[in-house]
């Protein structure tokens, strides 16, 4: 029997992420879920962003709005520091940084239990290897700017690229981006913070038509089976665990074997492409699921171990 581990979830050609900066819009934040959800009755696809928060930052208000927003799935949670005001490279002594990186962990774990908070951006433009070496023991990953698509393989993980929103971006230059992540089968990450009516730029501001128009986009490639949307964290978990581990078959057991130590990684499973021309039964930790054929391919999910029935 033929199988592999599939490059992203669900065998997709391609990925995009959102990722939302800082945790403290209000407006847009109410205003993107009222978008994500216009959309997904409209089109069945589920849009869903990363939002990294600066802790101090969360009003008890916002607090319960990213609560509501988490449980319906339409964010998960990044760190972004405790105050803003912290730069992440030699200017900083070191265990400043360390403290900061620790404490952001612990109290967005704290405002939200259901949440891994295995990534982070980076506050401001303070970033080198300073504050990179330090993230690289509490993150799985950091993003940064940049402006380019990221390819499996040959991601700096500390150093994740992010194309920036910004107010005199039109949406033919959103679009454009995630053309050239369809194009070359990469990994698109936008990176957003305040989407607002406003015309003057504040925060890498992104305006509300451009966004509205770039959404719509993005779902009718997702229905042309072009890309698929996943979170900044989903992605990276996803990612992280395929580059560690690699795949055995001994009769009819299929076994990840991985060098993921993380303890974030050990619950994510991989999408595996395995060569059937029926569909297969697989059972793992007690649980059989049936996963149809398709030309000839089944795509199964697997976290560690599975048995073909
Ligand atoms: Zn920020």
């Amino acid at each position: 029997m033929k199988a592999e581990i599939c490059k992203y979830p669900d065998n997709a050609p391609a990925i995009f992420s959102f990722s939302f900066d800082d945790g403290c819009y209000y407006d847009s934040t109410v205003f993107t879920i009222q978008l994500f959800e216009k959309i997904y009755k409209e089109k069945g696809v589920k849009l869903k962003g990363t939002v990294a928060q600066t802790v101090n930052f969360i009003s008890p208000k916002l607090k319960e709005l990213w609560q509501s927003a988490i449980e319906k799935g339409w964010y998960d949670v990044a760190g972004h520091s405790v105050t803003h005001c912290i730069s992440y490279s030699s200017q900083t002594p070191v265990e400043e940084i360390e403290k900061d990186a620790t404490e952001t962990y612990k109290a967005l774990k704290e405002m939200y239990p259901s949440q891994k908070i295995a990534t982070f951006f980076t506050p401001g433009g303070g970033y080198d290897k300073t504050g990179g070496d330090v993230i690289a023991k509490y993150y799985l990953a950091n993003r940064v700017a940049g402006e380019r698509v990221n390819y499996p393989g040959k991601i700096d993980w500390y150093s994740v690229s992010s194309f920036t929103a910004k107010m005199d971006r039109d949406t033919k230059d959103f679009c454009d981006y995630i053309d050239e992540t369809i194009k070359t089968q990469g990994w698109g990450v936008q990176m957003n913070h305040w989407i607002t009516d406003k015309t003057e730029d504040v925060h890498h501001s992104q305006r509300k038509p451009t966004f509205i128009e770039e959404c719509y986009y993005l779902a009718d490639r997702v229905n042309e089976g072009l890309v698929k949307v996943v979170s900044f964290e989903e992605a990276v978990l996803y990612l992280r665990k395929a580059e560690m581990t690699t795949l055995e078959i001994e009769g009819n057991t299929i076994r990840l074997k991985s060098k993921a130590d993380a303890f974030h990684l050990r619950d994510v499973p991989l999408t595996i492409a395995i060569n059937s021309d029926t569909p297969l039964k697989i059972t793992e930790n007690g649980v059989t699921t049936t996963y149809p054929s398709q030309n000839g391919i089944v795509l199964a999910k697997i976290v560690s171990q599975g048995t073909i029935e």
